[in-house]
């Protein structure tokens, strides 16, 4: 049996070979593959069955373009992605990104880590991404239902309910959701449900808006309880100002904690006294402005140019909420340096491996994304539970299945950690645990 070390080296070697110029894939592979190295030992029969040269191949991979008319009257072309990465233990599972950095590499890095982070939430979904390099920021309504129209004109013929389901991600929310179940249903004549993050009036599900945030405090909740902590008092900095962050910021101050910071992409703004939640909603989910404007209304507060300066802000507790890559070591150990004691992570790969490495050096609690992160798509799988029962649950309904399947992902990546001789390394937890169904789930199915 070759060691695992060799196993994973000669794995990345292929990974990169056959996916040139996708840094952000790469890192996600390896990040994952170094962790398995415990699960490898442990478990040859993977290797010779060839799940891992498997699991970093998607199943299929779509590009497809998509024209739209701007309000000038001009063609504007952009371009489509859905990778549909694993279908082993559901249908394929995972937001739409629309953000001008979108590329192939980028969707893959989500739709590998997603194969992971579904497995961990113990529902039946597979893992996919997709998405475009349209930017809908500074587009009108009309501009953004007219894209969203022509992505699903190429889209529907991948996805169904039992097929592919995809859900939101940055530069997709509740407005793009709508125009693009519309022409779904125009197109197929089907009202089922093929996406998540619909509108309560038309099969969406309660709770499913605030469900990553409110699932990122459940999780970051049980870490802190491990060490006899609670969120009573303690100073938090949020970045990013999206569906995510405004959730978790209410979660935390809900819980009795205090948010000093939060950013958008150009800057962030620091408040002693507290972020005004009411005023970052109106101003990033009704008025669609920049976080700048926050200091128009409260004067107090201050306004820093440049979004990762937000990292020099003092805090007990960091949640990254807007990007992948947004802590690097040189953050990490900002953050250490000014105290922090517990970081979760609400955006996907927001942290660099060497800022995870500067968090674990230093003892910091560290929730990963694939773990702290889940909620949103556990909660997306419950609002496919409710389309295909034809019912709806209640808000407390949804909530309180939501934080039994947080509690539950935490005692599971401690556990499996434990097990593999990584105590209290959740990155390792999580990682290991997701696998080993997915693994042995293929395994069970042969060839495929
Ligand atoms: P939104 O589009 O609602 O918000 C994204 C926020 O992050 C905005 O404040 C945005 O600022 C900021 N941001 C985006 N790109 C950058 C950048 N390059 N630098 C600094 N700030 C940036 O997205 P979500 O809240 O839905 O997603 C945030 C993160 O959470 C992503 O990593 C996503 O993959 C992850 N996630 C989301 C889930 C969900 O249910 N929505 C589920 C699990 C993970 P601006 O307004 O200036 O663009």
């Amino acid at each position: 049996m070759e060691s695992s070390k060799k196993v994973v080296s000669e794995i990345m070697e292929q990974v990169i070979k056959r996916n040139p110029n996708e840094p952000e894939f790469h890192q996600a592979v390896l990040e994952v593959l170094e962790s398995l190295e415990p699960a490898i030992e442990k478990h040859p029969e993977f290797v010779s069955a060839g799940i891992l040269q498997r699991i970093v191949e998607p199943e299929r991979q779509i590009i497809f373009r998509v024209p739209w008319v701007d309000d000038n009257g001009q063609m504007q072309v952009n371009r489509g992605f859905r990778v549909q990465f694993n279908s082993t233990v559901g249908p394929y599972k995972g937001g739409l990104r629309f953000h001008p950095s979108v590329n192939v590499g980028i969707i893959k890095f989500l739709g590998f880590e997603q194969i992971f982070k579904n497995s961990l939430t113990g529902l039946p979904i597979g893992g996919g991404k997709g998405g475009s390099d349209f930017d809908p920021k500074g587009k009108s309504d009309g501009e953004v239902m007219r894209f969203c129209q022509s992505f699903m004109t190429e889209l529907y013929r991948y996805i169904g309910a039992d097929v592919d389901v995809p859900a939101g991600d940055i530069g997709v929310g509740g407005r793009e959701i709508g125009y693009l179940y519309g022409q779904y249903k125009r197109i197929t004549g089907l009202y089922h449900g093929v996406l998540t993050g619909k509108g309560l009036a038309y099969g969406g599900s309660l709770a499913r808006t605030e469900a990553t945030g409110y699932g990122l405090v459940y999780f970051l909740e049980e870490m802190l309880k491990a060490k006899r902590q609670t969120l009573a008092n303690q100073e938090v900095v949020i970045s990013g100002s999206g569906n995510v962050a405004i959730y978790a910021a209410e979660k935390v101050s809900q819980l009795g904690a205090r948010v000093v910071a939060m950013s958008d992409s150009n800057g962030y703004i620091y408040d002693s006294e507290g972020i005004k939640l009411d005023t970052v909603r109106q101003l990033k989910e009704v008025e669609r402005k920049r976080i700048k404007s926050y200091v128009k209304i409260h004067p107090s507060a201050q306004y820093h140019e440049g979004s990762n300066g937000i990292w020099s802000v003092k805090c007990n507790i960091a949640l990254p909420c807007a990007t992948q890559n947004e802590i690097d070591g040189e953050a990490a150990s900002l953050l250490v340096s000014n105290g922090v004691m517990a970081v979760a992570e609400g955006a996907n790969m927001p942290s660099t491996p060497e800022a995870v490495k500067v968090f674990q050096e230093n003892n910091v609690l560290f929730g990963p994304a694939k773990a702290s992160n889940a909620g949103g798509v556990a909660t997306s799988a419950l609002e496919m539970s409710q389309n295909s029962m034809r019912c709806s649950w209640t808000f407390e309904e949804v909530d309180a299945k939501l934080k039994d399947i947080m509690i539950n992902i935490y005692r599971q990546t401690t556990r499996v950690a434990s097990e593999y001789g990584c105590e209290g390394n959740l990155v390792k937890g999580a990682n290991i645990a997701g696998f080993l169904k997915v693994a042995s789930a293929m395994m069970a199915q042969g060839a495929v």
